[in-house]
């Protein structure tokens, strides 16, 4: 059921149609009671079984509930009502990810307790007019503070009037104070959109010009900003942020990762003079509530936040930027599945506003889509002030003779050499948390791996501890081999962040290290402060995983090394060189941003892929040209659908005989092909065993219908799950 204008009202008496943020959640007929009047949008309490939920009213009853089995609106909750065309984003999103209305709905009332009235504290006003009592100095004191200002608690008149707070509570005992109950709206510094910006360069300025007239005329507008790292790509868009402030509008930043989002979040602070407001999983319950109610009653002008954002309850939202749009984390995997980059331009064309895609290494999609003509592409070529791009050398991996057990070849070791000893830093790129990868039996070959998932456990040395990456198992090394018994056999394979860092400390003894990886650095504190120390010349090279790849500028960063360039380009996913290649480029950017020209050091054992020729010569076109032909010679995305059914359960068999029902009634079109079942990649994850189907469509075929219908149809097993992906991502 689609959700109506929100200029039907609904009277005592008659039906409305709620819905609930439950799994299952649909559009209940309930009755709106005695005196209360209803209009789509509105937040309710009502009852359901035993239970009493809040829900939104989505529309009129269906007339499918008997009148004396219709329960009645209990109440209506003291919030704005959700704007009509979040209501539309909410139907929108359900129909196309196929999703449960209600999963979607939960989503958008991810805090509950941001419905209640907001609770008061108790304060006290003066008496009037006050009671025939006996005075005291400090009695007289306390009277004149409340009765020449606003309502305090006792604490508080205390300090003022320079007396304890048994004198207030005294003269609230004989009647000469009232008691009031005082809610206090947390204030947002509001950011200024007036304040002085840098003055922009000539190209800047062309691009800030036409993005703020987008923003200045308000209707749907896609934009794509392609530009290299250091173009000012930042300082562009805060241009159509600030216009679209003036004219009173709110805006949302989606960044990944926000966790990590310290330097994005004061140079924000710089150019508007206040902190926007964040959204993120790691905010506790009480700044959530105060941040959604503060959203959805319009006082929260300029939100940043990673992709659950796209879910708040904006009252006038006039502008989206996607920072990073081509980033794997704006992809949701698990529940509702869904795509925050293009549900953001899904919202944006709902809501007929302009929305900025920034990039230096946009997705094949959008990067398409701007061909088209269907975004308008602005581009920046060149960083600010001049500075060059650090220049990119591959390292023949092949042609470096190391021993088993180092991964440094010679070269990379002396431009770390020569960096330490002219005062700089370095990075060393490899994105393999933990000391190694893989530890097996030297005397059997036996490998240790999680009992719950398809994967090898990682050895993390620091914890000494294996563990898994996909469930978080973790275990002792065994001191005996289970497979073959022999004694301290177990050899680690290959290198983590821990053990390149072993392996530096043994060359370069005095250099300061910083391992930067999600084990390192949990949470957004533990990232500012490693930012501050390499800021501040604290370190002299950072080990980090993709963590630091992103959007961070250290001015006397000139050297990156890329420790294993080959390592995305494995698995054969149908993104793993357009990723590989968005990744390196991010990674190569952190060089040299300041005024020392960067040098980047690329190990790979193949220079001759595209990737890495893309990268060596500094042209993406040709790379790009060849992915999309590649694509399009296989109808692959964006020249073609993708839908990924996931089946899994406890039971083996019964996940064997639900993919097989679902091959067994697969839809059988023109332009429609459905692969597998097949073992997933994690066959076995979390102790659910997988299998995977894969649908693909030809252009211009909706999936949604023909996969409503194949479940509609395929007969269903006990106990397993069928997960729908629709455009997916991951193929694990
Ligand atoms: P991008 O987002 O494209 O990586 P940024 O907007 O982060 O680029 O800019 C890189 C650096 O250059 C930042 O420190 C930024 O403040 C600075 N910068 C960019 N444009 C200007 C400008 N016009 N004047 C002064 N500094 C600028
Ligand atoms: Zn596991």
């Amino acid at each position: 059921m689609v959700s109506d204008s929100p200029s039907k009202t609904y009277i005592s008496g008659q039906r409305c149609g709620v819905l609930l943020p439950v799994p299952l959640g649909q559009v209940y007929d309930y009755r709106v009671p005695e005196g209360l009047f209803l209009s789509p949008g509105d937040f309710v309490r009502v009852p359901l079984g035993p239970r009493k939920l809040s829900g939104v009213v989505w529309g009129t009853g269906q007339g499918d509930v008997d009148e004396c089995k219709l329960k009645t609106v209990i109440e209506k909750l003291p919030v704005p009502p959700m704007a009509e065309v979040t209501r539309k984003f909410v139907d929108w999103v359900a129909g196309y990810t196929l999703s449960s209305l209600g999963q979607v709905l939960k989503m958008a009332m991810s805090v509950p307790d941001a419905l209640e009235s907001p609770k008061g504290v108790k304060a006290f006003r003066a008496a009037d007019p006050i009671p025939d009592i006996k005075m005291t100095p400090t009695r007289e004191s306390v009277l004149q503070v409340l009765q020449s200002g606003p309502p305090l608690s006792a604490s508080e008149a205390a300090l003022q009037a320079g007396c304890s707070p048994a004198v207030v509570a005294g003269l609230a005992k004989v009647g000469a104070l009232i008691e009031v109950e005082q809610v206090r709206a947390r204030s947002w510094a509001q950011p200024d959109p007036d304040r002085q910006g840098p003055e922009l360069s000539a190209a800047q300025q062309q691009a800030a010009r036409a993005l703020v007239a987008k923003a200045r005329t308000g209707s749907y507008a896609p934009v794509l900003l392609d530009g290299v790292p250091g173009s000012g790509k930042t300082e562009v868009y805060f241009e159509a942020v600030a216009e679209a402030l003036r004219r009173g509008k709110q805006v949302l930043v989606l960044l990944p990762e926000i966790a990590l989002g310290a330097q994005w979040l004061s140079r924000f602070e710089t150019r508007f003079g206040a902190r926007p407001a964040q959204w993120h999983s790691e905010l506790g319950p009480r700044e959530r509530r105060e941040t959604w109610r503060a959203v959805s009653e319009g006082r929260a002008r300029v939100i940043v936040g990673a992709r659950s954002a796209l879910f708040l309850p904006y009252q006038d939202l006039g502008l989206i930027v996607v920072d990073e749009e081509h980033d794997p984390a704006f992809k949701q995997e698990e529940g509702v599945i869904y795509h925050a980059r293009d549900m953001a331009v899904v919202r944006a064309h709902l809501g007929g506003i302009p929305i900025c895609l920034v990039s230096a290494t946009p997705s094949l999609e959008s990067q398409v889509n701007a061909e088209a003509g269907k975004y308008e592409l602005l581009h920046l070529p060149e960083r600010h002030g001049g500075a060059e791009l650090a220049e990119l050398n591959l390292i023949d991996m092949r042609k470096e003779k190391l021993p088993a057990t180092r991964w440094l070849s010679p070269t990379l070791e002396t431009a770390l050499k020569d960096t330490f000893a002219a005062g700089e830093q370095a990075m060393l790129f490899l994105n393999r948390r933990g000391y190694a990868p893989l530890t097996l039996c030297r005397t059997c070959g036996f490998r240790l791996a999680c009992p719950n998932c398809s994967a090898w456990l990682v050895e993390h040395r620091v914890r000494g501890r294996l563990q898994c990456h996909h469930c978080g198992y973790n275990t002792a090394l065994p001191q005996r081999c289970p497979n073959c018994d022999d004694e301290q056999s177990f050899h680690a394979c290959g290198p983590g962040v821990e053990r390149l860092a072993e392996e530096v400390m043994n060359i370069f003894p005095e250099a300061r290290l910083a391992i930067a990886s999600s084990d390192t650095i949990q949470g957004p504190r533990a990232a500012a402060d490693l930012i501050g120390r390499i800021e501040r010349h604290e370190v002299d090279l950072i080990i980090g995983t993709q963590l630091l790849a992103k959007g961070y500028h250290f001015p006397l960063l000139t050297l990156v090394g890329v420790v294993d360039g080959d390592l995305g380009l494995a698995g054969g996913d149908l993104r793993a060189a357009e990723r590989t290649y968005q990744l390196l480029y991010q990674v190569a950017g952190r060089a040299g941003r300041g005024a020392h020209p960067g040098r980047v050091l690329v190990q790979t054992h193949q220079p001759d892929h595209g990737v890495m020729q893309a990268m060596k010569s500094g042209v993406r076109e040709t790379f790009v040209a060849e992915e999309v032909k590649f694509r399009q010679d296989l109808h692959m995305p964006p020249f073609g659908r993708l839908v990924a059914l996931i089946v899994s359960g406890k039971h083996e068999t019964a996940v064997d005989a639900q993919a097989a029902a679902l091959a067994q009634s697969a839809p059988r079109y023109d332009g429609v092909q459905v692969l597998g079942p097949a073992p997933a990649p994690l066959a076995l994850l979390r102790g659910k065993h997988r299998k995977r189907l894969l649908m693909k469509l030809q252009p211009g075929i909706a999936p949604q219908r023909i996969v409503r219908d194949w479940l509609e149809r395929a007969r269903k097993e006990k106990g397993v799950r069928i997960q729908i992906d629709v455009d997916p991502q991951s193929f694990l």
